[in-house]
């Protein structure tokens, strides 16, 4: 973890690097980055993390459906689909404190789209998630062929997390959206929204030391 601290900070301009400066190709900063930082790459070519104000207002309405999430009894995750047009089509949050460890919300967009949108109304589709999609979420929306997502905090960071409080561990092993789904435009993570999702993640493991 050492050499990957140094690392995260020779970011520039969110420009994937390597220890020299140079850019790196798809396909090595997915290997040296895996516990730090996705994939911001789309095979072959290296891209900046681009944010604008409407994805960052999206990003802040999944915050905000975590955190109902976790108010209800589940875990603090929350998704929305969005239209090539900027229409918001549909608002998913974790569902699995029924006991079905599958509701995840990026799962329900999938089903949804595969249901409802056209294969060409799905590629133009953007997924926004509070937290990056699990290997089960990044499968299905490759198969069903949804766009560009874009995440407040990465699943590195809630390896992290999940690691500094001492959580047990997942049995599905942590793969960043790139390691599972081939092609597909990956932007995050914020760095302020991911402090408010670990927020909500260090409450939760405070709600599950007492149960
Ligand atoms: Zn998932």
């Amino acid at each position: 973890m050492q050499w990957s601290q140094q690392f995260q900070k020779r970011f520039v301009d969110d420009l994937v690097i390597d220890r020299n400066g140079e850019p790196l190709e798809c396909c090595q900063a997915k290997e040296v980055l895996y516990s730090v930082r996705p994939a911001s790459t789309v095979c072959g070519r290296v891209y900046p993390i681009m944010i604008d104000n409407d994805d960052r207002r999206h990003l802040e309405r999944c915050v905000r459906l975590a955190a109902d999430a976790f108010e209800a009894g589940n875990e603090p995750f929350g998704s929305l689909l969005v239209s090539e047009d900027g229409t918001v089509l549909l608002e998913a949050a974790n569902e699995v404190g029924g006991g079905d460890a599958t509701q995840h919300p990026e799962f329900a967009i999938a089903r949804w789209a595969a249901e409802r949108l056209k294969p060409e109304e799905r590629v133009a589709a953007t997924v926004y998630t509070s937290g990056e999609h699990c290997p089960m979420c990044s499968a299905a929306h490759a198969w069903v062929g949804l766009g560009r997502i874009v995440y407040a905090s990465s699943s590195a960071q809630l390896m992290q997390w999940q690691s500094e409080l001492g959580a047990k561990p997942s049995p599905v092993r942590s793969l960043s959206i790139g390691d599972v789904a081939i092609g597909v435009r990956v932007d995050g993570p914020v760095a302020e929204l991911a402090e408010r999702v670990r927020e909500l993640h260090v409450r939760a493991a405070e709600r599950r030391s007492r149960t």
